[in-house]
């Protein structure tokens, strides 16, 4: 079992910098995903990893080991690739068994047994004597799956390797990756654009953005603490609503944000954290707002709004409505009764507030109450 560290870890590649300083300690037996945008960084990282590229400047330790200047085969890790990567010219065990012997590291006998152990554990024993043109996209990628196991490596690297299935296999592909990394325990770092894999299948999460590590967080408290604007608006479908606002009464008094349209009482905590009168940026998510159809206009820090849109999803109606200048989306029961161009009110769940420094976008305040103080912004 193994940990693996990465510190300061830069990547250029002539006048592009696809890595720019990322550091990131990866626990023994841990699944740690990292998620971001295209072009951020991501699959480069787990290459700096494997040792597929050269580090431009930073350290890669595997146990404490740096291995930054080793070849790929040094490091015993075992990388899945979004297309699978199998000879087609080869079986399914030929492919999954391909340089073992040569590498000298296990014998016949050895690689019969881990075979078939791989078979059992991913179902694919009549896959074995097929050829990759004979198999589906979902079995050619458990076939890629097998030959990672089968090597018994330290690590699993991961580069989006459901990305090529469809939308039903992906869901299940994604429940026997949980399987198997609880039934083998080996410390797995999977890439990932998609925001519901990396919460589903992640210990903890990696958020990357423009070469750098965001915030690195179990996924409910990326949810519930984002660390910055950044991280708030990529976890989560639909986006949080961002809406500008000054702070007031945060100098002893009883905190509020203004906005054109509405003022919102913040809990008296909020006073500590934030600056009188600054400028700030209101968080909120549409699974935090509620509609109120029948109205007694009485209820702090309520929202006006009008009806733009309404997407029905099923288990909810998704609203966008007009809130002064700004535009702000919620959930709605499904069942509800609203048109467009109807004026409404919005509550909002006061336990599940975010504010933002209208600069930087770090962080400032978020109103869950916890027993574990959140981590307000990368490196803290
Ligand atoms: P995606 O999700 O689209 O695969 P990513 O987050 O994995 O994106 P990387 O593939 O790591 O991003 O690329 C990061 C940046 O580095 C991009 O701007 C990319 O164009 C650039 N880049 C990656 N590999 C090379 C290379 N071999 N030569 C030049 N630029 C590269």
């Amino acid at each position: 079992m193994t940990t693996v560290t990465l510190s300061d870890l830069r990547k250029e590649f002539d006048d592009v910098t696809a890595v720019e300083s990322i550091d990131l300690e990866v626990r023994d037996s841990e699944f740690l995903v990292i998620v971001g945008p295209s072009g951020c960084g991501k699959s480069t990282t787990l290459r700096l990893i494997a040792g597929l590229e050269r580090a431009t400047d930073g350290e890669v330790r595997m146990d404490g080991r740096d291995v930054v200047d080793d070849e790929p085969k040094e490091r015993n890790v075992a990388m899945v690739f979004q297309n699978y990567a199998l000879y087609p010219h080869m079986t399914g065990r030929r492919n999954m068994t391909f340089g073992m012997k040569s590498a000298g590291d296990f014998t016949d006998g050895e690689i019969d047994d881990l075979v078939a152990e791989a078979a059992e554990m991913l179902d694919i024993a009549d896959l074995l004597d097929r050829k990759p043109g004979a198999m589906s996209g979902g079995e050619r990628q458990r076939v890629a799956l097998g030959r990672a196991i089968v090597r018994d490596p330290d690590v699993f690297l991961m580069d989006e390797p459901l990305s090529n299935l469809d939308a039903k296999l992906r869901i299940q592909m994604r429940a026997e990756l949980s399987k198997l990394h609880t039934e083998l325990e080996t410390t797995t770092i999977y890439v990932t654009h998609d925001q519901t894999e990396a919460m589903t299948l992640g210990d903890r999460v990696a958020v990357m953005n423009d070469g750098r590590v965001q915030q690195v967080d179990p996924p409910q408290r990326l949810y519930d603490y984002p660390a910055n604007r950044f991280v708030a608006e990529f976890i989560g479908d639909p986006a949080m609503n961002m809406l500008p606002a000054t702070v007031d009464g945060a100098d002893g008094g009883a905190p509020v944000l203004d906005h054109r349209a509405f003022t919102l009482p913040l809990p008296d905590d909020a006073s500590s954290a934030l600056d009188d009168r600054s400028s700030a940026v209101l968080g909120v998510r549409p699974e935090d707002l509620y509609l109120v159809e029948a109205s007694d206009g009485a209820y702090p820090g309520s929202i006006d709004a009008t009806v733009d849109v309404i997407e029905p999803l099923g288990d909810s109606l998704l609203l966008e409505c007009t809130v002064g200048e700004d535009v702000i989306r919620a959930n709605a029961n499904p069942r509800a009764d609203v048109d467009h161009g109807d004026a409404l009110e919005l509550r909002y769940d006061p336990e599940r507030l975010h504010v933002f420094d209208a600069d930087t976008g770090r962080a400032l305040y978020h109103s869950a109450t916890t027993d574990e103080a959140p981590v307000m912004h990368a490196g803290d």
